[in-house]
């Protein structure tokens, strides 16, 4: 891999390369290494930023937002735009799409995927792989705790409720650090950071993209022409990228229909309702709370089975249950963590006599944590909280389009529109009423929930940072975008991956299947695309004329 800075390419230049990603995040990343598996073509990665974030850079993220509350408006960062992408500084939590999130629902309008999820197994263990999670059977409840808890999921099976894992590596995995080894050693592959993209330009009925348009925030503008073109710019972005390229058309290119920026959708979240548990099931603290497995972590949650959910006619929201202890404990446990390691350091000067006030009232239950969560005894907390994540059914009124106002490059801004909806305040309403009902039944403990008026707007209700469906996949280009390997409707060259491909989002957090997404694409372009093309574009282990000229400032 040679990176380069952009401000060294001449202006007015013309980069070359077979295949051209617009993006180095987790879909550009995952994409651009396992193109360079095969060695078989130049690749360019075109990456907005630097290895640094930098507030200028930053800045060509801003939106104007209308809509539902996005946490972003309190100053939450909700993407990052430098080299690894949001994977900078999301939380690593993955969990894959369930089968019926690929069905089309009869309840859920424009519900439905082109592929369904043996489409995507072999590349979800890959993917699992690549962000360095724990071994991919356990997102299989039984896999852990199989002795012990193996029986009682099953009776949770019988009353319709789906035990269901989010797993987590280590630590949040950075893409960006993580992969800059192993793309290092990839010859063909070079990365131009600093270089955002501003235009597509197509021929001009649309049809096949000749370049793409490139300028640096020190006002350096080149081109870049490769025979396949991929969009992996995040979940807003790579719709702000279709709209903005309107040179030949005003409504932007691969938007003859009106879709591009429609059927956006979040994960929307919530802290709601509270689990008095009956039996120990609900009490061990392997389950609940972050259990570690070999090589991360994993985390239980219940959604309603398959079968339930057609029978009820809901969305496909999740409770993520969290132990809930009493007012005080979480915090002196982390302080009593702190007390522990400056011990373990012999610091011990450096702990404060406001540190051991804070933690001696809750020593007894401390210790009891400990000592169950090593011998995985059951723990006497008092209740369980919910974290509620919804399903959002796809809506066209849900919407990124572009605003009024322009950023430092003079693109114009993004407008993001977030609906939610009745339907799914009231899925979330019967998921609580139908799970009260049946943990009661199998005695396993009580639920209780606020009165909710699915009119009202619910406070605390916010969204995940989880950018969805603005691209979305079909076969009909009347309500998608691209078809089921990605490509764009219409236009023969470019493809798109990421969230904003998914046609209906689950429950789950995007960022395993748009993985695996950009992992099957890599499949498609290798198999499929790059073979058909008769010559490449640039010859192998030769360079073009125009990179000769823009020597690499950080070799590898
Ligand atoms: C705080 C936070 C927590 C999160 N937690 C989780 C979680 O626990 N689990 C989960 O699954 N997901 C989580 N996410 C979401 C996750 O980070 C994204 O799903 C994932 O990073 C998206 O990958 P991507 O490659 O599509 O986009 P990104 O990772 O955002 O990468 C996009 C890349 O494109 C570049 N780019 C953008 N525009 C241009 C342009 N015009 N020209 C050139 N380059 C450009 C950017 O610089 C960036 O490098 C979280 C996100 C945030 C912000």
């Amino acid at each position: 891999m040679v990176l380069i800075d952009a401000h060294v390419v001449a202006s007015q230049t013309q980069v070359e390369a077979d295949v051209c990603i617009v993006g180095a995040g987790a879909a550009g990343l995952a994409l651009a290494r396992e193109l360079g598996a095969n060695r078989r073509c130049q690749v360019v990665i075109l990456a907005s930023g630097g290895l640094q974030p930098d507030p200028a850079t930053q800045a060509l993220y801003d939106v104007e937002t209308v809509g539902h509350p996005l946490r972003m408006e309190q100053g939450y960062v909700s993407r990052n735009r430098y080299f690894g992408g949001s994977t900078n500084t999301w939380g690593g939590r993955c969990i894959p799409l369930n089968t019926i999130d690929f069905e089309a629902r009869d309840w859920v309008a424009d519900s439905g995927w082109p592929l369904d999820r043996s489409a995507l197994e072999g590349f979800y263990r890959q993917a699992a792989k690549a962000l360095k999670l724990p071994a991919y059977r356990y997102f299989s409840p039984n896999a852990w705790q199989a002795k012990r808890l193996g029986a009682q999921f099953q009776s949770l099976d019988r009353e319709g409720l789906a035990p269901e894992v989010a797993l987590m590596g280590t630590s949040p995995i950075k893409m960006g650090q993580v992969y800059h080894r192993s793309l290092a050693a990839d010859p063909n592959l070079r990365v131009y950071l600093q270089a955002n993209v501003t235009e597509l330009e197509p021929n001009p009925d649309g049809t096949t993209v000749e370049r793409l348009h490139v300028a640096t925030l020190a006002g350096h503008r080149f081109q870049v022409k490769a025979r396949v073109y991929v969009l992996a710019c995040g979940g807003w972005e790579n719709a702000r990228l279709l709209l903005a390229s309107s040179r030949h058309s005003p409504q932007g290119l691969g938007n003859p229909y009106d879709v591009v920026g429609r059927y956006y959708m979040e994960h929307p979240k919530i802290w709601l309702g509270r689990i008095y548990p009956r039996s120990n099931l609900l009490r061990w603290p392997a389950v609940l709370d972050y259990a570690r497995i070999p090589g991360g972590y994993g985390q239980l949650g219940l959604r309603l089975s398959d079968t339930q959910q057609r029978e009820s006619q809901v969305l496909n929201h999740y409770l993520q249950l969290a132990p809930g202890f009493p007012a005080g404990l979480p915090e002196a446990r982390q302080t009593w963590q702190w007390v522990c390691s400056r011990a373990k350091r012999l610091r011990l000067h450096q702990i404060r006599p406001q540190d051991v006030r804070q933690v001696a009232p809750h020593l007894g239950q401390i210790s009891e944590y400990f000592l169950c969560r090593t011998f995985n005894w059951p723990v006497s907390y008092p209740h369980i909280d919910i974290l509620n994540h919804f399903e959002q059914a796809p809506n066209r009124d849900s919407r990124v389009t572009l605003g009024q106002n322009h950023d430092a490059l003079g693109n114009r801004r993004l407008h993001v529109d977030l609906r939610i909806t009745r339907q799914e305040k009231e899925s979330l309403i019967t998921l609580h009423r139908l799970v009260g009902e049946r943990l009661a039944r199998l005695g396993l403990g009580d639920l209780e929930t606020p009165d909710l008026d699915p009119e009202e707007l619910w406070p605390g209700l916010t969204d995940a940072s989880h950018h969805m469906g603005t691209t979305r996949m079909g076969l009909n280009p009347r309500r998608s975008v691209v078809d089921p390997n990605g490509l764009v409707h219409g236009v023969s060259n470019l493809y798109i991956t990421g969230s904003s491909v998914f046609p209906t989002g689950g429950h789950a957090n995007p960022t395993l299947t748009l993985v695996a997404l950009a992992l099957r694409l890599a499949h498609h372009l290798q198999a499929a695309v790059l073979p058909a093309m008769d010559q490449p574009v640039v010859v192998l282990g030769k360079s073009t004329p125009s990179t000769a000229a823009t020597p690499p400032i950080f070799p590898n």
